[in-house]
């Protein structure tokens, strides 16, 4: 899932200035698992913007709004008529969330810091996990990312600076080479680390531009296809 951080409430405060009617929108899905841009959090997030606000001599009216997801049109259009209330959008979604939604509507700011792909390690602890490289080699590294789990991206074993299974960039994080060796020698393929990766094609990646799926044909589209194109005369 897509973690998030909460944007510091003088940050919010400062480009919220100049708006009175504040429509917080929270987010259903990533951000409300990861406890940062849930209704919980939203409402608050609108009880700290109202006390500033109030404290401040410019008091604000701030209501909040949740909707299940702001990635998809769907969900945003059963809240249009109420969001078109407010002189400004805070969305707590991630940076997709966001955008999609500044699409739709006028004024719309963030209320996060979107930050990585992650998995829930802990109960309040999230580990990013992957980069979205477009072209997955998890299969060549016993399920391991080395694009994100190594500090430095490498492909082709660690880079020495590893200590006690500890990167160097600090003795907290894993080496995720280490990782991959274990992970590999329990499995009985460290042969696997003899084979030179090439270097990777980037370009699937986000160092291509901004990329698009476009979903292939649903089995019942291609049945659909199939028989239009049968000659049934
Ligand atoms: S290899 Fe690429 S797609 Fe696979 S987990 Fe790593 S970053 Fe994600
Ligand atoms: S110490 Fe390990 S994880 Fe850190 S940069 Fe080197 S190989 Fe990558």
């Amino acid at each position: 899932m897509i973690i998030a951080d909460q944007k510091p409430l003088d940050e919010v405060l400062g480009y919220l200035k100049d708006y009175k009617n504040i429509a917080i929108a929270a987010c259903g899905t990533c951000v409300t698992i990861c406890l940062a841009g849930g209704l919980a959090e939203a409402e608050n997030l609108a009880e700290a913007l109202r006390i500033a606000r109030g404290a401040s001599g410019r008091p604000a009216s701030v209501r909040v709004f949740s909707l299940k997801r702001q990635c998809d049109a769907e969900f945003i259009e059963e809240a249009d008529l109420e969001l078109r209330w407010a002189d400004a959008i805070l969305s707590t979604a991630c940076g997709v969330g966001v955008q999609f939604m500044a699409e739709r509507f006028q004024v719309v700011l963030p209320g996060l810091n979107t930050t990585f792909f992650g998995a829930s390690r802990d109960a309040g602890l999230w580990t990013e996990m992957c980069q979205g490289c477009g072209n997955c080699v998890l299969e060549r590294t016993g399920g391991i990312c080395p694009v994100t789990r190594c500090s430095k991206s490498n492909f082709n074993g660690p880079c020495g600076g590893s200590s006690k299974g500890k990167c160097e960039i600090d003795s907290e994080t894993d080496c995720g080479w280490q990782l991959i060796y274990e992970k590999l020698k329990s499995l009985g393929k460290l042969e696997r680390l003899y084979e030179i990766q090439e270097i990777k094609d980037w370009r699937s990646a986000r160092d291509g531009g901004p990329r698009k799926r476009v979903a292939p044909l649903s089995c019942a589209d291609e049945l659909a296809v199939e028989q239009n194109a049968v000659d049934w005369t």
